[in-house]
């Protein structure tokens, strides 16, 4: 039977100074016996003071591991003993410390707490986790059986990061109502297991809606660091909306070309998940352009935006200016392949066909 699957965080929680009241939010979801936090080096020398006062203040047990090493099963049966007594297990950091805990959580069968410290993806409150060797090689991409407990975001510290991580997240963002709505035309089932929901449509569309009417807006905020309305709105927009859009609304090409580029391991263009997802969304837009039902002006108009807020537009500002005929075929290959999100678009794509549309985008926005 083809049924409707929404999936979604069981709880999302954002503001400025949230990271205080971490303790709060652990105990309004039942819990006592105290909590396994998991944070990357980053997290660990910028706020486990913080951290530590919310826990200690309150008289509830926890315990802070740094996570070094990329996200494997091998850590995570290294850290798993350690969750014994605990009733929770919270992830401070980025995407690598994020998954793991995920993974951890599912090996202890614990309910999992996020706190991103960046808002440079989606992935904080997604349900799936991409595992690598302990050497950092590529793995797998694990399907988890649900999404956090509970997300945190903590507005002022992404206020503070590098405002090339917001807009990386903006660029992770920017796929998601393209991908969702070529996944409504094809009728692929999206991420969640079912048919793409009017929630996800809606999601979808609001977050593109926000990142282009506040994007700009919000990177100015994030260069001087200062919460201001538009940082909260994108914020919301590349951590929950974007999320709960690919993941309810599906994915198609222009991630799967983003897969494909990360298999070319010769090269290593340095640039982030989002800014090659934000290129590789033009290129999308390209293919979609050639159709009855494309429009070149829509592609003009995203590729603009890319331009005004410094994602990458070309191949030369992605890193990839080295990149030969035969890598890209390669990458154009790959994102054709069974399950990969390029076999998702509504209309027949061919490598020649993926080539050029690399080479127009490459063409107009360089
Ligand atoms: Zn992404």
């Amino acid at each position: 039977m083809m049924q409707r699957v929404i999936n979604a965080p069981a709880r999302y929680v954002q503001g400025a100074g949230a990271i205080l009241e971490l303790e709060q939010h652990y105990r309004e979801m039942g819990k006592s016996k105290g909590i396994f936090i998991l944070a990357d080096r980053f997290a660990a020398q910028n706020f486990s003071a913080d951290i530590a006062v919310s826990f200690e203040v309150a008289n509830t047990p926890y315990r802070i591991q740094i996570l070094l090493e990329p996200c494997s099963m091998a850590a995570v049966r290294r850290f798993l003993p350690q969750t014994q007594g605990f009733d929770m297990i919270m992830a401070v950091g980025g995407g690598t410390v994020i998954d793991t805990a995920k993974l951890l959580g599912k090996e202890a069968d614990l309910p999992v707490m996020v706190v991103p410290t960046s808002a440079a993806m989606d992935g904080a409150c997604s349900g799936v986790a991409v595992c690598y060797t302990e050497e950092g090689a590529y793995e797998s991409y694990i399907k988890l059986p649900k999404n956090p407990d509970l997300v945190v975001v903590d507005t002022r510290i992404i206020a503070k990061a590098p405002p090339r991580l917001l807009v990386a997240g903006i660029g992770d963002a920017l796929s998601t109502y393209f991908e969702a709505a070529a996944c409504a035309k094809s009728g692929t089932l999206t991420p969640s297991g079912g048919l793409q929901s009017r929630a996800g449509a809606a999601m979808a569309h609001l977050c593109l809606d926000t990142i282009l009417h506040q994007g700009v807006a919000a990177k100015a905020a994030c260069e001087i660091k200062t919460v201001t309305d538009a940082l909260e709105n994108v914020i919301e927009a590349n951590v929950y909306l974007s999320c709960f859009g690919f993941e309810n609304g599906g994915l198609a090409f222009a991630h799967a070309l983003q897969n494909g580029l990360n298999t070319i391991t010769a090269i290593d263009s340095k640039s982030m998940h989002g800014e090659k997802v934000a290129f590789c969304t033009l290129v999308q837009l390209a293919l979609e352009a050639n159709r009855a039902d494309g429009s070149l002006e829509l592609l003009q108009q995203v590729g603009k935006f890319c331009k005004e807020i410094g994602l990458p537009t070309n191949l030369e500002e992605l890193g990839y200016e080295d990149i030969t005929d035969e890598q890209l075929k390669e990458a154009a290959a790959f994102c054709l392949q069974e399950g990969q999100g390029g076999k998702n678009m509504p209309f027949e794509i061919t490598v020649q066909n993926i080539v050029s549309a690399v080479c127009t985008v490459d063409l107009m926005f360089s």
